[in-house]
């Protein structure tokens, strides 16, 4: 990983590849740090760089418009050559040179990749079902008539809970949640938040078919999908599939480049963002930083995208930075913001401070070894923001050449 962090003649030239949250954060924070030199963005998607929370929230019931959504301000515009619709093929590590599918070449003296994530499909696409990753999608599943329908979810990570929220919100008939644990989110958050999320659902009419997955779909005539079939041998009757079962790594592109993926196909960095190829970065969904604290940290939420983009930049430009404050994400179910700040590791042991399961309204801290590790809030926002303040003292500098 050293190469990257080598001193480095100024660059002149940055190319970012990917144009969502942490590409546009990342470009940003090269301009405020006052880089003048060429920066460009490449983005697979024809819009202009959007924030995605909003897709399985506020979007998706209709509540804010694809305007609300964009990141760069219209009135003070970010200094960046974008270049739309170009999906990186190819990288050629040594010459720092990007391909894209329709065969332009761009190179730059420095590379930053942000390629971030891809819904994970069940299969070839049927129609009626639907995944949630771009504001495409979000389109594509608003416009298949979310209201009325029997909706069904497949998952139960937060964006299948926020959807099954979204469509409640939307006046679907019916919606199911196909969840693999016997809870939502019961590894990862554990017994008593697990239940607090399903009770939520529940009062809200979401109804639950846990300890299960889907194996596939049974379609009309048509080809529209009529119900999802599960590992339990039932089936569930449905208008409307969103499956939310997690995102890959965007990063199939780089194979051959000379960046490592690790076991999940995400770029694997250093403290830094750095690649180990000299010049090239990566940040955001697509990467897997070294967080300097517990090891290979996948990251998959806003916060980390920001975080990473401003040390990425810093690193670009030589400059040592602040080390990642501890991650931080929050979702909305309903009328409750969960917010979770430090680690909950998979063996940590959850604390009820205050609230209870039935209230939805929980402040739990996570511990480990007798060692505090993190907090979850539910609607507990300055419980929460109170504990990160105390723990983000962003004084230890990474070094960065
Ligand atoms: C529906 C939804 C709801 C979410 N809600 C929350 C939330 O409530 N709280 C939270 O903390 N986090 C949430 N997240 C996660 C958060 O949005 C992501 O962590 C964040 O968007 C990551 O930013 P990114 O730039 O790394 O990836 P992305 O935002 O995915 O952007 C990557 C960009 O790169 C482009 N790209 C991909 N491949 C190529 C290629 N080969 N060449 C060029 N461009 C390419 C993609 O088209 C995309 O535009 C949510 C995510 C989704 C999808």
């Amino acid at each position: 990983m050293s190469g990257s962090r080598r001193a480095r003649p100024a660059q002149r030239s940055v190319l970012v590849v990917g144009s969502g949250l942490a590409g546009f954060h990342t470009a940003r924070a090269l301009r405020t740090a006052g880089f003048g030199g060429t920066l460009t963005v490449l983005g697979a998607e024809q819009h202009p760089p959007y924030d995605r929370p909003p897709l399985s929230k506020a979007y998706l019931a209709g509540v804010v418009s694809a305007h609300d959504l964009a990141l760069d301000d219209p009135e003070d515009p970010l200094d960046v050559d974008w270049v739309r619709g170009a999906g990186a093929a190819a990288l050629d590590g040594p010459t720092r040179t990007v391909r894209t599918r329709d065969g332009r070449a761009f190179t730059a003296d420095a590379v930053v990749l942000a390629t971030g994530a891809e819904a994970v499909r069940l299969g070839p696409p049927v129609p009626g079902t639907h995944v949630l990753r771009t504001l495409d999608d979000a389109d594509a599943l608003r416009s298949d008539g979310v209201g009325g329908a029997r909706v069904a979810v497949v998952g139960g990570g937060f964006v299948a809970l926020e959807t099954a929220a979204a469509a409640t919100a939307l006046g679907a008939r019916s919606v199911t949640v196909v969840s693999p644990e016997r809870n939502p989110l019961l590894g990862r958050l554990g017994p008593l938040v697990a239940a607090a999320l399903r009770g939520l659902h529940e009062r809200h009419g979401v109804r639950f078919v846990d300890s299960a997955r889907a194996t596939g779909f049974l379609t009309h005539d048509g080809g529209r999908v009529r119900a999802v079939v599960l590992t339990t041998g039932g089936s569930v009757d449905a208008d409307l599939v969103v499956t939310g079962v997690g995102a890959t790594p965007a990063t199939g592109w780089l194979s051959g480049s000379g960046v490592t993926l690790g076991p999940t196909g995400a770029v694997v960095c250093d403290v830094t963002g750095g690649t180990g190829v000299p010049g090239v970065w990566a940040t955001g969904d697509c990467a897997a930083w070294d967080t300097g604290v517990d090891g290979a940290h996948p990251g998959g939420h806003w916060q980390d995208a920001v975080d990473q983009a401003a040390v990425v930049a810093a690193s670009v430009l030589g400059r040592a930075s602040a080390a990642l404050p501890d991650p931080y994400f929050w979702s909305e179910q309903h009328d409750v913001t969960v917010q979770v700040a430090g680690r909950v590791p998979a063996d940590a042991y959850g604390r009820v401070v205050a609230g209870s399961v039935a209230g939805a309204d929980l402040l739990v801290t996570y511990e480990r070894g007798g060692v505090e590790t993190g907090i979850l809030g539910m609607n507990r926002p300055r419980e929460v923001m109170r504990w990160r303040r105390s723990r983000a003292p962003r004084t230890r500098l990474v070094a960065s050449a």
